[in-house]
């Protein structure tokens, strides 16, 4: 029986298998001398996770577009009151 990924809640091995990107680890690069970190790389990976995270993590990206989508129209409301206060 297969565990949610994220919380792992059992997912009933009949119930359809949800698969999403998920964050799965991280690399991290260290300057030889000094031993600072100069680079963190994300790794991701499909996993299978339950409808609960599913539906959060749909609804989490969908506001992020929403939001990405409002700031274009705001910039392009902007160029356009340019555009005619220049004339
Ligand atoms: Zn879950």
């Amino acid at each position: 029986m297969p565990n949610c990924f994220l919380c792992g809640t059992k997912i009933p091995p009949k119930a359809r298998h949800i698969r999403r990107k998920v964050k799965t680890g991280e690399r991290i690069l260290n300057r030889y001398p000094s031993r600072r970190i100069s680079a963190v790389n994300a790794i991701y990976g499909m996993r299978v996770v339950c409808g609960t995270c599913a539906k959060s993590m749909d609804s989490f990206r969908f506001s992020g577009e929403l939001w990405k989508g409002v700031g274009i129209l705001a910039l392009l409301f902007v160029v356009f009151v340019l555009l005619v206060i220049d004339q």
